[in-house]
């Protein structure tokens, strides 16, 4: 965790707003069936080769306020489903379980997409969350060459238990680009998931648009997935990123 990472979760003279990189108003595709406004919040402690957010990860990114989201969640009672938090990491910044309890007061759904790195907000979020999207990097034994931190896998597997001790829909999703994850490595991670009890895991190819251009202009199709790994799922997809 980097300085400017701890310094994000103290709080002085009282509680610090929400971190928002920006707001979309209405999205069908960040919470499958729902029509949801995304609030991207700012801050991620990982440097993900393919982060498609990477001007989020910092902090200082946050163009909008809580105030902000809030205002626009009063004008769209009844219009929208509900609301994801997305980033960043949005669990970066403990206060976003305040903003998630407030968000369900005022009667939307809540949606989260996170990479899985703090499992025990992740866990006091729960009373407050309706789906959640968990990134799943690469097999347990090999996250830190994706995260590029060290010991990242450990928490994203107490996060997966967290989820799994849940009782709200979740789904995992990798996403995949040819010079960072062999097939062999997408059949370990389909066979990690499946044997710990997750029934729903999507394939996400790289998509080379909005990244910082590290990696080539490469991506994976359909048929590049390991035969039989669908059926280790109850819902399995492959989606573009
Ligand atoms: S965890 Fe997500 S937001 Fe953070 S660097 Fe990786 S892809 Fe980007």
């Amino acid at each position: 965790m980097t300085s400017e990472h701890r310094d994000a979760d103290r709080i002085e003279g009282g509680r610090r707003p929400l971190l928002i990189g920006g707001i979309t108003p209405f999205s069908t595709v960040d919470w499958p069936g729902k029509l949801a406004c995304v609030a991207f919040l700012a801050g991620c402690p990982w440097r993900c080769p393919y982060c498609q957010n990477h001007i989020l990860q910092s902090f200082s990114a946050a163009q909008q306020s809580e105030a902000d989201l809030f205002a626009f969640l009063d004008e769209r009672r009844g219009l929208l489903d509900g609301v994801v938090f997305s980033g960043g990491e949005p669990l970066a910044q403990q206060v976003v379980i305040e903003a998630a309890a407030q968000a369900k007061a005022m009667g939307f759904e809540v949606g989260l997409h996170t990479c899985g790195g703090y499992p025990e907000r992740l866990q006091q979020m729960l009373p407050y969350l309706d789906w959640v999207g968990v990134d799943i990097k690469a097999p347990w034994g090999s996250y830190d060459r994706i995260t590029r931190v060290a010991g990242s896998a450990e928490p994203v597997r107490q996060s997966l238990e967290v989820l799994l001790g849940a009782h709200i829909p979740f789904e995992t999703r990798t996403t995949w680009h040819p010079s960072l994850l062999s097939p062999t490595d997408i059949a370990t991670i389909a066979d990690e998931l499946a044997s710990r009890g997750v029934r729903s895991w999507a394939i996400q190819a790289y998509r080379h648009t909005g990244t910082t251009g590290e990696l080539e202009d490469e991506t994976v199709y359909p048929s590049d997935v390991p035969e039989g790994l669908d059926e280790l799922f109850e819902h399995f997809e492959f989606r573009r990123a």
